[in-house]
């Protein structure tokens, strides 16, 4: 991972980040809104792109996440590199604090567009093999009608799906789990229920995967959508439970020590960017050094708005 004294040097001014964003876009390509053509012309004079068959301009922000967005090319670099350089996080406070930047609000709204592009890169892809399923229960902040009205807690419901496959060869340490983990979906529930759990499982579970689950009534009828479910009735043991989905549980906890831990308070509308995060770090956690690199492909083939 880079060093935040190496990010900082590699971004040490508008110029020098703006030609850096410039080279990612060039080297991503540029497709025209008008009539998806990739063939552009460079404007050196306008900083705009012309496409070659309509002659429509993108300017270098429009397209990706910085598109609508008055922060420097430098704000957005940094973010980008320092969200990608920690396994845990960064609150929007640090974030501020880090960039020198005045306000807080641009920033938390910068940090929340990339977990969008995070989130929407993720969405690309679809579960398969055998899944552990089950919901954890995230606190939120509600947003509070006077200064002085206490703050209420609620509970989000979050659906928590993840690849986990038997270990050949069982781990040298008998405490770590029996079985191995592959890609992490985490999706707060509008509706906990039987039929939004299906929802979500259709939209974000291959039609071939095999699901593990406990014995909620919640989960019930899962084999009809997927090929296979094995359901474990609640034991009253909840160790139990942890050694046959353990990968939900670890999952679950470790989500729970950051939105606690870095971002404190979290309002629920804001809650699936959190896990979006999350997730998009879990799904790439043995690519270290090319996690920036990752990053930056999604935040520029996805812009916040757009499709
Ligand atoms: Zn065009």
């Amino acid at each position: 991972m880079m060093k935040l004294s190496e990010i900082f040097k590699k971004y040490s001014n508008e110029q020098k980040s703006k030609l850096a964003f410039k080279k990612w876009r060039d080297k991503q390509g540029v497709i025209c809104k008008k009539c998806n053509g990739t063939d552009h012309y460079w404007k050196q004079d306008k900083w705009q792109y012309e496409c070659k068959k309509c002659g429509f301009r993108t300017t270098l922000r429009s397209g990706t996440v910085m598109e609508a967005s008055k922060m420097p090319y430098q704000s957005w670099m940094i973010a980008i590199a320092l969200i990608s350089a920690t396994k845990k996080s960064f609150s929007a406070l640090e974030m501020q604090r880090q960039l020198g930047h005045k306000r807080y609000e641009p920033i938390w709204l910068m940090m929340h567009k990339i977990r969008l592009c995070m989130g929407r890169r993720d969405d690309k892809y679809r579960l398969g093999g055998q899944i552990e399923i089950d919901e954890g229960f995230f606190e939120s902040h509600r947003i509070k009608a006077k200064e002085t009205a206490p703050t209420i807690k609620r509970q989000v419901t979050v659906l928590v799906m993840i690849e986990s496959e038997l270990a050949k060869t069982p781990h040298k340490n008998k405490c770590r789990p029996k079985r191995k983990a592959g890609h992490l979906k985490m999706q707060v529930m509008d509706k906990p229920n039987r039929e939004g759990i299906h929802y979500e499982v259709k939209k974000h579970i291959e039609p071939s995967a095999k699901a593990i689950t406990d014995g909620a009534t919640y989960y019930t009828k899962l084999e009809n959508i997927l090929a296979d479910h094995t359901a474990y009735p609640a034991s009253g043991d909840p160790s139990m439970m942890h050694k046959l989905l353990p990968w939900v549980h670890i999952a679950i906890s470790n989500a729970k020590k950051i939105c606690l831990g870095v971002h404190h308070s979290i309002k629920r509308t804001y809650m699936q960017n959190y896990l979006n995060e999350f997730c998009y770090k879990f799904n790439r956690r043995y690519l270290k050094d090319k996690l920036f690199d990752r990053l930056m492909v999604a935040c520029l083939t996805s812009s916040w708005h757009g499709a």
